[in-house]
């Protein structure tokens, strides 16, 4: 359930919203690769220039860490946003300032003014309360559609809700709603997967689909560390040793729902033309190393998955980048567009796969935030949701 407020709550006719969205773009030499979290946030953009609105977009692009650094600038985001909509588009070099000020008190309804990089302040990751009130004092309205940055308190995610109430847009609305009642109100059964290099950065993650899911497949580096923790040797592949008790806890706990790989396809070195074969657990020769999943789990975890109602998938199978090794993350990618499954599917390594298959469109929910998606499934709040008006 989404209790927030959304733009379809507020009278926006004549007013200037101020929208954080989440241009957070790839850019290469200054041209947009991946346009989807753009895409992702028009439904909002749209709805409030035909309601009367005039439309004022923040948001940070990259890691410039509080200095202007125009390899990170948005304007040619902006740029690519007029091939977009039929509204005119302008930009400001600046989020505060002159630029911003002057833009936003000429902007008219159904105009757009984008704003620079938040991040170009050390004030924005501070959630500085003095830059928040610059970024309120812009616009009469705040809305709030940048999923991807929602799980930050940051001044324009967070702060900003001091000084204006926040509403929630079409797309952080759509995301939190598919992504807590996967987790809160599944289908059943309910089937997570699991990939990626560490544990560590997943164990939040895994322990509360242990209590909410039914079963919880894991892929990549991460199943090492397990069958390590079962006493395995796992020769040269990545374990990640601090985490062996972790590993072992959980081990102790979910016993009955945590699936690991059968079989994997192990290299001797860490190269996509190594020499490689598939191994059933446990036999990993001295020198050689894990980097995907073997077909035998591949079948294994078609098979649950084709018998879910609800999947949740993080995370890739195998070391995706080299193609060799990319095989089970692909065929994981295939069984979740194949099954009749409510399927919702987070992380870059994930998406990427899922869109590389062309498969995307047979998938329930694909979310814009990586980050943000772990800490759904995490059963955490989101700073930047909980700071919007009730409904
Ligand atoms: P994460 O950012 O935690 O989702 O992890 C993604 C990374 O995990 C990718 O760069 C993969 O190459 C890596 N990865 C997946 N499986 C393995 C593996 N068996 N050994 C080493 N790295 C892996």
């Amino acid at each position: 359930m989404f209790n927030k407020k959304t733009v379809r709550d507020i009278d926006v006719n004549g007013k200037k919203v101020l929208v954080r969205v989440d241009f957070n773009v790839p850019l290469k030499d200054g041209v947009v690769g991946d346009d989807t979290r753009i895409r992702g946030a028009l439904p909002t953009i749209q709805y409030l220039l035909d309601n009367g609105a005039a439309v004022i977009l923040c948001s940070h692009l990259g890691r410039p860490k509080g200095e202007v650094n125009p390899k990170y600038s948005l304007k040619p985001v902006a740029e690519y946003l007029k091939g977009l909509v039929s509204n005119p588009v302008y930009f400001a070099d600046d989020c505060l300032g002159e630029s911003a000020k002057e833009g936003a008190a000429n902007l008219k309804p159904g105009e757009i003014l984008v704003l620079e990089n938040t991040r170009f302040y050390k004030g924005e990751e501070k959630n500085d309360l003095d830059m928040a009130k610059g970024l309120a004092d812009l616009a009469d309205l705040y809305v709030n559609d940048a999923f991807g940055t929602a799980h930050r308190a940051h001044a324009s995610t967070e702060g900003v809700t001091h000084f204006k109430p926040g509403v929630a847009g079409f797309l952080l609305e759509k995301e939190i709603q598919y992504l807590s009642s996967a987790v809160e109100d599944p289908k059943r059964p309910f089937v997570a997967i699991l990939g990626g290099a560490k544990i560590s950065d997943k164990i939040g993650v895994i322990k509360n689909l242990l209590n909410k899911a039914d079963k919880v497949l894991i892929g990549g580096g991460m199943a090492n560390t397990f069958f390590a923790a079962q006493g395995y040797d796992m020769a040269d592949s990545l374990v990640q040793e601090e985490a062996l008790d972790t590993a072992k806890e959980i081990l102790a706990a979910g016993s009955d729902k945590l699936v690991l790989p059968v079989d994997m396809v192990i290299a001797n070195a860490f190269d996509n033309d190594a020499e490689k074969k598939t191994v059933e657990t446990g036999n990993v020769p001295a020198g050689w190393r894990v980097l995907d999943i073997g077909e035998k789990t591949v079948e294994l975890y078609s098979n649950l998955v084709s018998t879910a109602a609800t999947v949740v998938w993080n995370g890739p199978m195998g070391v995706f980048e080299m193609p060799e090794f990319a095989k089970g993350t692909f065929a994981v990618a295939k069984a979740v567009a194949d099954s009749n499954a409510i399927s919702i599917i987070g992380g870059g390594d994930s998406v990427a796969a899922i869109q590389e298959s062309g498969l995307a469109d047979k998938v329930t929910h694909i979310s814009t935030g990586g980050g943000a998606s772990l800490e759904m499934l995490e059963g955490l709040v989101l700073p930047g949701v909980a700071a919007l008006e009730d409904k």
